[in-house]
């Protein structure tokens, strides 16, 4: 017996025809000794009008930092058992036996961090006794219900990563995520006409490339699957079956032969650059810096530290997400005599462009290819990260396309 998972975001089930041609794509795959497991998404939008709905009736908000009500969770979460049902309905009219369930029937168990809950644990009993008997079982993504029987949700985006803890619970021998996209591209296509979709990209990557703004699946079922070894395929959900449409698979390295030293390149406009100048220079500086970032719950990313003229001082850069930037201001402000700021500089005009690829660890002269091609557009760079897989700078925002494009085809990714 095997098991397939199969997960359908929130355009792909955006309207009944749609849902329909998803539960004709799901009846292609059934065959004898396959379980199905589906996973679906609210239809698109729904999501966004619950949350108005939960806010408007004085549901707390969590971008102001408050706790989330559970009472929010049992709004929020309905638009996917909507979708569950439907997707039920329009198996069963094919002739396909077909069930939903809800996650306290599974159950799901998570947490009790509403609105960004984790999955803690999935009794697969009963539910892949059904699929092994041939029933498709049709799943809410996004929701859990906690030990104490309250109603989740895993956050926003957060199907994919139902879908993965599912193919995990399992043992499925892959989760196929459709969506609106046919694969995992080296960029992002609107920028660069000769993207190509990638045939294999490894956990570590697709990673890296999720957490840099490719926002094909949640960073978080990445990680997971990558936890797992759950093998992801990302393909397109518009498409009829039968027609070509093999996506991208994200697998563990092993499985990729020829390593590429550089598989995608990424970016994203949401950032922005502070820059404290000539604060003391004695141990404890950073700390406190970072301490009070940390404490306002902003997420540093690159950080750059330098001496400065006076003797004694020195300056440090740090990039955060650019709606932070105001707030970072303000902690650091206050902080002011501890550190002995001289002065604090903003710039919410930068972009963050970075290559990402396996092949990296192993080769030399990668960072010179990127910093040359950059010169060689008259491109500045303003601070530079790497890991072992990426190397990102970070740039003024009007050059961002300008970029993305030089490096594609300096590491050689254009398509022919
Ligand atoms: N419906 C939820 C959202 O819009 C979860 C998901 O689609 O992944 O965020
Ligand atoms: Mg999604």
């Amino acid at each position: 017996m095997s098991r397939l998972v199969m997960k359908f975001g929130g355009t792909s089930v955006g309207d009944v025809d749609r849902i329909r041609r998803v539960a004709r794509i799901v009846a292609a795959e059934r065959k004898p000794g396959r379980g199905l497991a589906v996973v679906v998404s609210a239809m698109s939008g729904e999501t966004d009008k619950l949350v108005k709905l939960a806010r408007d009736a004085g549901g707390a908000l969590a971008d102001q930092g408050a706790q989330f009500d559970d009472e929010y969770d049992v709004v929020v979460s309905t638009g996917e058992q909507v979708t569950t049902g439907l997707l039920a309905l329009a198996l069963r009219a094919q002739g396909i036996p077909a069930r939903s369930w809800q996650n306290w029937q599974v159950p799901i168990v998570s947490d009790a961090a509403h609105a960004k809950a984790r999955v803690d644990s999935i009794d697969e009993a009963k539910l892949g006794a059904a699929i092994d008997s041939g029933e498709v079982a049709v799943l809410p993504g996004f929701q859990g219900v906690t030990a104490g029987q309250r109603i989740t949700t895993l956050g926003r985006g957060g199907s994919d990563t139902s879908a993965v803890a599912v193919a995990a619970a399992l043992g499925a021998e892959r989760c196929d995520i459709y969506t609106d996209v046919d694969g995992v591209y080296t960029t992002d296509p609107r920028i660069v006409a000769k993207a190509r979709r990638l045939e294999k990209i490894s956990y570590e990557e697709m990673l890296e490339m999720a957490s840099l703004g490719a926002k094909v699946l949640q960073t978080r079922s990445v990680e997971l699957a990558m936890a797992q070894r759950v093998p992801v395929r990302v393909l397109s959900s518009f498409v009829e079956p039968g027609v070509d449409n093999p996506g991208t698979l994200v697998c563990g390295e092993e499985e990729i032969v020829e390593k590429q030293i550089v598989s995608g390149v990424a970016y994203s406009r949401d950032e922005a650059k502070v820059s404290l100048l000539g604060i003391a220079d004695s141990p404890g500086v950073a700390a406190q810096i970072f301490g009070r970032l940390a404490d306002a719950n902003i997420n540093v990313d690159m950080i750059v530290q330098s001496v400065a003229r006076t003797e004694g001082r020195q300056n440090i850069v740090f990039t955060c997400p650019d709606r932070d930037a105001p707030r970072a201001k303000d902690a650091l402000l206050a902080l002011g005599e501890a550190i002995q700021l001289e002065d604090i500089a903003i710039r919410r005009d930068v972009a963050k462009v970075s290559v990402i690829g396996i092949g990296m660890r192993s080769q030399v002269g990668v960072a010179r290819t990127m910093f040359s091609a950059l010169a060689g557009k008259g491109i500045n760079i303003e601070a530079i990260s790497t890991s072992e897989i990426k190397i990102s700078v970070l740039i003024d925002a009007q050059y961002t396309e300008l970029a993305v494009r030089a490096l594609h085809s300096a590491y050689g990714l254009d398509a022919a």
